[in-house]
């Protein structure tokens, strides 16, 4: 008899695992909605299992639905986050956690109901529904909080457990579940009047049930999954951060330092990281020049093409520096039409022609892809000749676009021109 049942439940873990996972699997084919939705309707069976259905094991009175599908559903929603991220796991947290709130207020109202038997001796237990409705607000109270223990448990025991992933995703389950059976069980007693053997007997099932879909999710990660994505070791900073935009943060930040328009780094980057290059570059007695680059006349051109089109010539220019690059220079949106151009490795001749190169390069292209002819005028100094700071640096490149600018424009003005 206990064989027999101890049976039935591997069965049923095995046949939701596989489901499951295979819908988590294919979720960038089919959609993850799938898994989200299937998660969902089990929680109405596991809900009904768990305030009326149980079976008798060696150890004590067990419930499949506590056993099989809650406890599987937690873990789930770990498997969810680790593949995803906290926004996605966020999203069966919340969707469960309405539509019980939802279920029950509807519930509420058809208990007014007067029905009428279909099919005889078939009539409607809501006293039932009552003890279903309160076990369900409380249940996906618990999963509310469960859910979230889990993920951040799973974060904190990245630090312990590091790449053993299997131990990590154990002792996740056996701790948030054990709190979990105390928090269902006090409820069940005093809804349902559950006998006390039966929080012993459904905690040894739960614990069982973690070391069973473990050994699952361990033999499906060495035989059906390599994506090495599921051994990440995501550090805990703060939770909030774990929990919603840890991994958007890095896209977020890097997004940020970055001009919209022209997607070179902007004025704030400037000022962060170039005072950094240029004193490494002269505490290891490099060459490093400056280079001020310069739309000429770039209000005429707003003027007659409109500051859209305007924009669309900025966005082609910034285009052209972008792809020169080297791997040691640093390109920064200054000012509205204005960029700055910080080579390391660079010596002042050396940036006299890079200059040059450009220059010509931003006239050949605007004469034969631009509606008309777009010029830029560039200053140049270097360091240490011109200053050793980047405000020094800077000022005397300034000066330089400024005399170049007075010398009719596109045209480059470097330090060897002014000495
Ligand atoms: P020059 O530098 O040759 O002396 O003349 P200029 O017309 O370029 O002079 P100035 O530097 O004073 O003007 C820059 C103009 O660039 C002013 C502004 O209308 C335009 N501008 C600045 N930022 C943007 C932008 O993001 N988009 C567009 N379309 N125009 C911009
Ligand atoms: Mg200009
Ligand atoms: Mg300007």
């Amino acid at each position: 008899m206990a064989l027999t049942n101890t049976l039935l439940l591997l069965a049923q873990a095995a046949l939701y695992f596989c489901v499951m996972m295979g819908l988590l699997r294919m979720r960038k084919q089919i959609g993850i909605g799938i898994f989200l939705c299937a998660l969902g309707v089990m929680h109405f069976l596991e809900t009904y299992l768990a305030s009326v259905f149980y079976i008798e094991l060696p150890f004590g009175i067990v419930s499949p639905g506590s056993t099989v599908l809650f406890s599987g559903k937690l873990l789930m929603i770990l498997l969810l986050y680790i593949r995803e991220d906290a926004l996605t796991a966020r999203q069966p947290i919340y969707g469960l956690l309405i539509g019980n709130f939802l279920m029950v207020g509807l519930v509420m109202i058809l208990r007014n109901h007067e029905t009428v038997a279909v099919t005889a001796g078939r009539l409607p237990d809501i006293a039932f529904i009552d003890e279903m409705g309160l076990l369900m607000i409380w249940g996906t109270l618990l999963l509310f909080v469960d859910a979230i223990a889990i993920i951040v448990l799973y974060e904190f025991l990245g630090d312990r457990f590091g790449r053993h992933l299997c131990l990590r995703f154990l002792a996740c389950g056996a701790i948030v579940l054990t709190l979990d059976q105390i928090g269902f069980f006090l409820a069940l007693h005093y809804v349902s009047g559950a006998p006390w053997q039966a929080f012993y007997g459904g905690w040894v099932a739960k614990l069982g049930a973690t070391v069973v879909y473990t050994g699952f999710f361990v033999a499906y990660l060495k035989f059906f999954d390599h994506e090495e994505s599921w051994i990440s070791n995501r550090p805990l900073k703060d939770v909030f951060q774990v929990l919603t935009y840890r991994e958007r943060y890095h896209q977020l930040l890097e997004a940020s330092v970055r001009d919209h328009l022209t997607g070179v780094y902007h004025r704030s980057q400037y000022d962060r990281e170039a005072p950094e290059i240029i004193r490494k570059s002269l505490e290891e007695n490099r060459p490093l020049s400056l280079l001020v680059i310069d739309i000429d006349h770039f209000k005429q051109v707003n003027d007659r093409l409109g500051h859209q089109s305007g924009d669309e010539v900025l966005r082609s220019i910034a285009g052209l520096l972008t792809e020169n690059l080297r791997s040691d220079d640093h390109l920064y949106r200054v000012g509205g039409e204005e960029f700055v151009l910080l080579c390391e490795h660079l010596p002042a001749d050396g940036g006299v022609s890079l200059a040059e190169r450009i220059r010509k390069t931003i006239e050949r292209f605007s004469a034969m892809y631009l509606t008309e002819k777009v010029t830029v005028s560039i200053g140049i100094s270097s360091a240490p000749a011109d200053g050793e700071t980047l405000d020094e640096l800077f000022k005397a490149a300034d000066l330089r676009l400024y005399e170049a600018k007075e010398r009719g424009r596109n045209q480059v003005f470097g330090p060897q021109a002014a000495g």
